[in-house]
């Protein structure tokens, strides 16, 4: 049982050496192990209590390239649509008065929308009395600023990888430089900052993913989202192998271990490779935030990051009381708090 040592170290202390996460990532055989060290993790810095925030995808418009998204600008095959105002506003409306506690939004990275458009529709959500979350990809440090003079609370980016050689490779006309720049100007500006992993994407392994878990650690993020790498059609890598559900979640637990006060969601990614168990896998592993799209259903199939991602057909009410159903019966319960991260707070103080 050679990496028990290592994950018990982890539970004690939340680091350990780049060798002994390698250790884990490569060795299967104490996966469980490692999850309900997680879970007791969980359960001590931030309870039993999972975040419910309502996501609004609110264009699949995208300039970029990067070589694994189906909304990819050289994916020619899917129909490009941008909600309105009016239609995002009413959206967010809805889940504030469901009881969301957090309205996010994402897009694709594109000038689809004029910063005015954005600042606007932040102020009205605001009203709501709801936290916003906004994940549209890299912008100006003066964008940012004014989203956040707007009412923005809280963005997500995610590195995706920390390794430059496999970072170029996948991103053209990007640099992991700028991205890590994105990340600093986000915290600078007193956002809740958050970033994530892709995993299992072709040309990673275990030393690659060892050192961008360390690389999350090192930056201290108050939210960390993992998802394994799915195959997307009409892109670079459509034919590739995807990432394994059994990775994604052993990086999720390390993450918690790493980092036991963040707040890290149970990806929609991972929920997409097992429908039925993905999910309270991941919350029993370590996460503590559950993100379900709201988004309008003709808008939602064009949201196509991945192939068959997966989706609830319901309203944003009828998700909020499935997941209260749900979540009680694996003995947690839905946050009443304004869900931020315990880091985040004890960073501020508060
Ligand atoms: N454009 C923004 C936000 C939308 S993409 C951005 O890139 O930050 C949101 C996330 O979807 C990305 O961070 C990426 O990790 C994930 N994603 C994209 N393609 C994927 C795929 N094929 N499999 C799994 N996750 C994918
Ligand atoms: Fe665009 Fe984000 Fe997809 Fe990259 S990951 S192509 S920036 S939507």
């Amino acid at each position: 049982m050679p990496s028990i040592k290592f994950i018990n170290e982890l539970e004690k202390n939340h680091i350990t050496s780049l060798y002994g996460l390698e250790k884990i990532i490569a060795d299967d055989d104490d996966c469980e192990y490692l999850f309900e060290a997680a879970n007791r993790v969980r359960q001590k810095f931030v309870k039993q209590e999972v975040h419910l925030k309502a996501l609004i995808e609110i264009s699949n418009i995208c300039a970029k390239e990067c070589f694994y998204c189906g909304l990819r600008s050289k994916n020619k095959g899917i129909k490009r649509y941008k909600m309105s105002a009016e239609e995002i506003v009413s959206r967010a409306k809805e889940a504030a008065m469901s009881g969301y506690k957090t309205v996010v939004m994402q897009s694709g990275e594109s000038g689809a929308f004029k910063d005015d458009e954005i600042c606007e529709i932040i102020r009205e959500i605001k009203k709501f009395g709801v936290q916003i979350t906004l994940s549209f990809g890299e912008k100006s440090f003066e964008q940012y600023r004014a989203y956040k003079k707007a009412g923005a609370d809280r963005y997500l980016l995610r590195i995706e990888t920390a390794d430059r050689t496999l970072y170029k490779a996948l991103h053209p006309n990007m640099s992991l430089k700028n991205r890590i720049k994105c990340l600093e100007n986000l915290r600078n500006l007193g956002y809740e900052t958050g970033s994530g992993l892709l995993v299992g994407l072709p040309g990673s392994s275990a030393k690659i993913l060892a050192r961008d878990l360390m690389f999350l650690k090192k930056y201290d993020f108050d939210m960390i989202g993992i998802g394994p790498f799915i195959p997307a059609t009409n892109t670079p890598l459509e034919h590739s192998k995807a990432g394994g559900i059994k990775l994604a979640l052993k990086a999720n637990a390390l993450t918690r271990l790493l980092l036991p006060k963040i707040n890290i969601p149970a990806t929609t990614a991972i929920e997409t490779l097992d429908p039925n168990e993905g999910r309270k896998m991941a919350l029993r592993s370590g996460a503590n935030v559950i993100m379900p799209s709201i988004t309008q259903s003709r808008y939602r199939d064009l949201y196509r990051l991945y192939p068959n991602k997966f989706c609830l057909k319901q309203s944003a009410a009828e998700i909020y009381d499935r997941f209260d159903e749900m979540l009680s019966v694996i003995g947690d319960k839905i946050s009443l708090t304004n869900g931020n991260s315990v880091r985040f707070n004890q960073r501020r103080g508060l």
